[in-house]
């Protein structure tokens, strides 16, 4: 078995194997709120939760984003095809006898640690050659003794250059010289069918918020790629706002269903764009709709009226 062609021949860039990590500072920092609650999938405790394993493979899938007046994020469909790709790997590794499962670890913390990624004043990861535009996947292995080749700790870089534009641009003032504050971050608020009010006022973007990653001038040598016509068509605002949501669930996940979260975004981005073409249809969806979700099609048919 040669796990570096295994990580390659499943699409991504770079497999870094390291040893089944500890990390009880993280999980203290978690405990005090310094997290936002998509953190709390991870696993406290590594050894106890994958007691059979004696490596964890961290997996890079970097990618090109959309240009920044699309109104797409390239995250999340990265994210699926990174997530079959390393379902794929996990079956090629079990095809030769090596077991393999998911990992729920800090994945972000772990590359900082081993000198791997640099974490930014905006709080994304950073690294060399990639730039803030990648996923991380990871598995826990059990790898026979001779493969069990970890990747070196490296003394831990710096690579933001403090040019302060990601805080001037940040819609929500995430971003400040004391930091980064989860709890200001648009993305934060947008995993459902409601969102906060200045958080659709803000909203610039379906699926997420690309304006720190965007303005951040160590992502500038990344050329946007275009829109396919089945991206198109699949993220159609009009589309999505009819709750046509399965040819983009296709390319982002079904998991981003989570009651109307995609018919949501769609909305509060028509009344954003100032797109009078699809009032009408929105008035006929509120009308159809109850729960959070219509607040959210009532909002945007507010805006759209008395923009
Ligand atoms: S925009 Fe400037 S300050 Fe912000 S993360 Fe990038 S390099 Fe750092
Ligand atoms: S993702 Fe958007 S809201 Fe969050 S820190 Fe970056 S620019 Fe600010």
């Amino acid at each position: 078995m040669n796990l570096t062609e295994l990580v390659q021949q499943a699409g991504f860039s770079a497999g870094y194997l390291l040893p089944v990590p500890q990390y009880e500072e993280w999980t203290r920092r978690r405990a005090s709120g310094a997290f936002a609650p998509e953190a709390d999938w991870i696993e406290g405790d590594p050894a106890a939760a994958w007691p059979w394993a004696n490596g964890l493979l961290l997996l890079i899938w970097p990618y090109a984003p959309y240009a920044p007046d699309t109104g797409l994020s390239g995250y999340y469909p990265a994210s699926h095809q990174s997530y079959h790709a390393m379902m794929g790997l996990k079956k090629a590794l079990e095809a030769v006898g090596v077991r393999a499962e998911r990992a729920a670890v800090p994945v972000k913390s772990l590359l900082v640690a081993w000198g791997l990624a640099a974490c930014l004043d905006s709080d994304m990861l950073y690294m060399p050659g990639i730039g803030t535009r990648f996923v991380i996947q990871a598995l826990m292995v059990a790898l026979p003794e001779d493969e069990l080749t970890f990747t070196p700790k490296q003394a831990p870089f710096q690579a933001c250059i403090h040019c302060k534009r990601c805080q001037r641009a940040c819609p929500g003032g995430a971003i400040s010289p004391q930091g980064y504050d989860w709890r200001k971050c648009l993305r934060a608020y947008e995993d459902g069918p409601q969102m906060p009010a200045w958080v659709m006022e803000r909203m610039t973007c379906l699926l997420g918020c690309e304006v720190c990653q965007d303005v951040c001038p160590l992502n500038h040598f990344i050329q946007p790629r275009p829109v396919t016509e089945e991206e198109k068509a699949a993220f159609d605002l009009g589309r999505l706002i009819a709750g046509d949501i399965k040819p983009a669930l296709a390319l982002i996940g079904k998991n981003m269903k989570k009651g109307g979260k995609l018919t949501a975004q769609a909305a509060v981005l028509a009344a954003n764009q100032n797109r009078t073409d699809l009032l009408p249809l929105l008035e006929e969806q509120a009308a159809q709709t109850d729960g959070p979700l219509k607040d959210t099609l009532l909002w945007a048919i507010f805006k759209l009226q008395h923009n």
